[in-house]
């Protein structure tokens, strides 16, 4: 075996050596968060790709998110391997039908894809005499989903709800109708939604043996990273490519399954030992990820959850040396909250935390609101996760492809928002107009956002402090979408419309772990797989968490295991509040009930790492900070000398005072970290 290849097996304990050098075949790795499960395929893909076992371009790695897949590439590249197709499935079945469409569709062009159902459901929801409001229509858009990825036709819908206990948003046998109707207006209308592109992608291997033959030789070695999420229309698309053979290694876990909403199941993972008979199976319980404070209240999270992934789960034991507590907060109200979160943000990035390092997670998208801006007036940049779907929306590729050709056509000089109103003129778009209805509006509001942007963009003479530039955008309406992050980078650059197509074309094509540094914003699911320094954990409010849509048991199990994710995102710190009440004298609330008691003090640290059931440590809940920077203080030692570890302590605490200070002052001049370095001297 060549060194290089027995490089990638330094720095892995002996399971997951196991994993990695494995012979060709199936391989299962089931285990909990943190504990190396992607670390151990990307260093298996590798380690094969190096010994000369595998060409790297005949693997296909899938991963869940488009983040993942870029990290795993980046990953990949620094152990020096090249030409690995790490996707997401949705990505490599859109490459592949992409690819097969000409010859598939014998001239005919490629149907449109949709961005999202609910337009088109509520069309079918009014044919059969539905009326629905936006959340209504959401959510049985959320049950064709289900059906679609369970590989559910419409005829069969009644009884396959009825035989998986769905709570339907109607009379099962309204949904089917809808279903059907849906089904019937996107045909007609020539578009296709995400399922029937997975469906497409099974369909060309599955009924032309030419594709099959060009798709198995290109992909030869597969990799499925959160397998515990896949759904049976993307196993089937798994099975199609893999077409009989075995080189296959899925890794998961099962306390982690947090989309069978839209028909995941961990079935197919913790059946894989039985299915694959030959399979080599490899567990993996110490955690690299998390302090043992945070693997602490990872386990007491889980260890409540019930269900038949229960009896599988083993505790995770930490490897990583002891942090800070798990710190728990009640405050009075949303913005509260969220000023308070931004607050400490705030503070961590002075002392020396870059920004990308924190993260800001929450149950979903709507509360994301509230921390732009918090982070804004903080002045503290940040990147809202999956807010570049922005760019995938038909409206604005249009508007995208209309900015690129006035490009061409555009005298130098002339304004750039004029350019743009130009631009998308020549494309039937006119900004005086009032928005129409229906499918006119969303493309009118995307275009508008568009403007706007351009308008910030062009407003904006050179550099505009960090919060001033945030906020600017987040009034233009257009943050959650067009800025993800860098708004400072956006309006850094020279203004003209030339760059600002490039920039946008950029955006829309970027697929690459993000550059900007600044705080992650993003929902619970998109978390998953990722790190962070720094994670807090906000509007942890029953009603919010388990939110209050979860009405079977089993629906409440999901909202456990996302809690559980979302704790075994935080590398060393952790923070997980609520606010009691949504806006200041509103309608009081709990805490989520997976968690322990929060204590009912404002703003105050509640008790730490007492979970369900157990009784909290009186002694523990005395929270003793450094002296001089602050830090909480573990029992024992530390808290004796009333200073952390990090603080030296044969200089009087004035100084150190003065010099901490310094410090903080010296980051956030500079907006890059600072460090003080104590010498003997
Ligand atoms: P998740 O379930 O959240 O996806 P995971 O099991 O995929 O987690 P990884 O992301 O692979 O875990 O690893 C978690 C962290 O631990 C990473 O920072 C990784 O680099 C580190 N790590 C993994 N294995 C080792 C090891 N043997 N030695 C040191 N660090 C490790
Ligand atoms: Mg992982």
């Amino acid at each position: 075996v060549d060194s290089s290849a027995e490089r990638v097996l330094a720095g892995l304990d002996p399971e997951q050596r196991a994993a990695v050098t494995a012979v060709a075949g199936p391989v299962c790795i089931l285990a909990g968060a943190g504990t190396g499960k992607t670390r151990a395929i990307t260093h298996r893909i590798a380690y094969r790709a190096l010994s000369g076992e595998i060409a790297a371009r005949h693997v296909l790695a899938v991963t869940f998110t488009a983040r993942a897949a870029a990290e795993m590439r980046a990953r990949l590249t620094a152990l020096g391997v090249g030409g690995v197709q790490a996707r997401t499935f949705h990505a490599a079945a859109l490459r592949q039908v992409r690819y097969f469409a000409p010859r598939l569709l014998e001239g005919r062009p490629m149907p449109e894809l949709l961005d999202s159902k609910v337009r088109l459901v509520t069309l079918a929801a009014a044919r059969s005499g539905l009326r629905t409001d936006r959340a209504a229509a959401r959510d049985l858009a959320g049950e064709i989903e289900w059906a679609k990825s369970s590989l559910v036709e419409p005829a069969e819908y009644v009884v396959a709800a009825a035989k998986a206990l769905r709570e339907t948003p109607h009379e099962p046998a309204r949904v089917a109708e809808v279903f059907a109707a849906y089904e019937q207006i996107k045909r007609a209308n020539g578009v296709i939604d995400f399922e029937d592109m997975l469906r497409a992608a099974v369909w060309g291997i599955e009924e032309h043996p030419d594709v099959a033959e060009q798709v198995r030789a290109q992909y030869r070695h597969f990799v499925v990273d959160e397998y515990q999420d896949v759904n049976p229309l993307q196993q089937r698309l798994l099975d199609a490519w893999l077409g009989g053979r075995d080189d296959l290694t899925v890794v998961g876990d099962a306390s982690q399954t947090i989309y069978s909403f839209t028909g995941a199941t961990s079935g197919y993972l913790v059946d894989f030992p039985r299915r694959r008979r030959d399979a080599v199976v490899i567990r993996l319980v110490r955690d690299y990820r998390s302090t043992p404070q945070v693997v602490g209240l990872a386990n007491a999270v889980i260890r409540q959850a019930r269900g038949t992934e229960a009896q599988l789960r083993l505790e995770l034991v930490g490897q990583r040396p002891p942090g800070a507590e798990p710190d728990l907060r009640i405050f009075p109200d949303e913005p509260t909250e969220a000023a308070a979160v931004a607050a400490r943000c705030r503070q961590l990035v002075a002392a020396g935390t870059p920004a990308r390092e924190i993260a800001v997670l929450f149950r979903t998208n709507a509360q994301s609101e509230a921390y732009e801006k918090a982070l804004a007036e903080a002045e503290v940049p940040y990147l809202v996760q999956g807010a570049e779907r922005f760019f995938e929306r038909t409206e604005v590729r249009q508007a995208m492809i209309a900015l690129r050709s006035a490009v061409r056509s555009t005298p130098a000089g002339t304004p750039l928002v004029q350019a743009v109103v130009d631009a998308l003129a020549a494309v039937g778009w006119a900004r005086e107009q009032p928005p129409p209805g229906g499918a006119a509006r969303e493309r009118w509001e995307a275009l508008a956002a568009l403007v706007q942007l351009a308008e910030e963009y062009a407003r904006t003479p050179n550099l505009l402090p960090i919060g001033d530039a945030t906020v600017a955008t987040a009034r233009g309406g257009v943050s959650g979408h067009a800025v993800t992050g860098d708004p400072v980078g956006w309006v850094e650059r020279a203004v003209s419309l030339a760059e600002f197509g490039e920039e946008l074309q950029r955006r829309a094509t970027q697929q690459h772990v993000p550059t900007v540094d600044g705080v992650t914003l993003a929902s619970l699911h998109s978390a998953k797989g990722l790190e962070w320094d720094a994670v807090f954990l906000v509007g942890l409010a029953d009603g919010t968490l388990p939110t209050t849509y979860a009405k079977t048991a089993e629906q409440v199990e999901e909202e456990r295991r996302l809690l559980y994710v979302g704790v075994t995102r935080a590398r060393q710190w952790l923070w997980l509040s609520y606010a009691s009440a949504r806006s200041p004298g509103g309608r009081p609330r709990r805490p989520c009930r997976f968690l322990p008691q929060f204590d009912r003090s404002g703003g105050e640290r509640a008790t730490p790492t007492a979970v369900e059931g157990r009784k909290p440590d009186p002694r523990r809940n005395r929270v003793v900070s450094c002296r001089i920077c602050g830090a909480t203080l573990l029992a024992g030692v530390d808290r004796k000398l009333g200073r952390c570890a990090d603080c030296p302590s044969d200089l009087d605490d004035e100084l150190y005072r003065r010099l901490y200070d310094w410090r903080a002052r010296v980051a956030s001049a500079q907006k890059v970290p600072a460090y003080v370095v104590f010498t003997d001297a």
